[in-house]
């Protein structure tokens, strides 16, 4: 049997975490809920996820990870290695202890009898993985259950990371498709076409004598549709060229 339960689904700010029961085990896709409120604590407290696993370190997708360790510390949490490496952004003020353990790619791990995941890049940014879980009943000639989960997805190369290897998933006839859908049928302006553009106007305002404010995200912490810097970059012209005098700013 496989049983989905929404705990947030990405509606605005409500962030992404669902609980999933395959087979006899019950796993917790992602904790991108702004508290566990959100979550039957209660419930959780009598009958344990079995394990969470975390698709990729943005904030709808993990902020409240901490706080459901620190609540269930003997769940363990797991996630790319790279993932596990991103996850201490979430929480700059927070000295966060290794919580969150790292799985290989490619590569069938298998928590418990009968349940094994294998984890695939996103693209998205880097260490966003796509899970495949299987359940095989033991004692059975019933076939294996299969979910396949994404996350947040992407199929273009990034500067930052390689984009989901579509075919090496392609042939997978899963049991159930869990897939990030948001944004799913938007067009978006070629990537490398957007990044040549804003390199552009940077030239174009350096020659013209601006000085180049871009405020960044993080490393690795990309907005999803557009390079970062192409959404949040501000131009201005001192006086005298020195962001640091009083001189006269005028914003392109
Ligand atoms: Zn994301």
């Amino acid at each position: 049997m496989i049983e989905c339960l929404n705990y947030g689904v990405g509606h605005a700010d409500e962030g992404v975490c669902i609980g999933l029961g395959i087979g006899t085990y019950r796993i917790l896709l992602d904790c991108g809920v702004p508290s566990l409120d959100a979550l039957p604590l209660d419930e959780i407290e009598q009958h344990p996820f079995d394990l969470v696993l975390c698709s990729h370190a943005h904030a709808d997708h993990a902020q409240s990870l901490l706080a459901l360790h620190r609540r269930f510390p003997h769940i363990p949490i797991y996630a790319s290695e790279v993932t596990t490496q991103l996850l201490p952004l979430n929480w700059p003020d927070e000295t966060v202890p290794p919580f969150c353990r790292a799985l290989p790619w490619r590569s069938p791990v298998e928590f418990g009898d009968g349940l094994t995941a294998e984890l695939f890049p996103a693209g998205h940014l880097p260490g966003a993985a796509v899970f495949v879980l299987t359940y095989q009943e033991a004692n059975t000639e019933r076939p294996p259950l299969s979910v396949v989960y994404t996350g947040d997805f992407f199929l273009s190369h990034t500067r930052f990371t390689e984009g989901l290897p579509l075919a090496d998933l392609r042939g997978l006839q899963p049991d159930v498709l869990i897939i990030e859908a948001s944004l799913g049928t938007a067009r978006h302006p070629h990537r490398r076409q957007q990044e040549n553009q804003l390199a552009e106007r940077i030239r174009t305002a350096v020659d013209q004598g601006y000085n180049v404010l871009l405020s960044l995200p993080p490393p690795g912490y990309s907005p999803r549709n557009s390079h970062p810097a192409a959404q949040s970059s501000s131009f201005y012209r001192t006086a005298n060229s020195d962001l640091g005098g009083s001189g006269d700013r005028s914003r392109l």
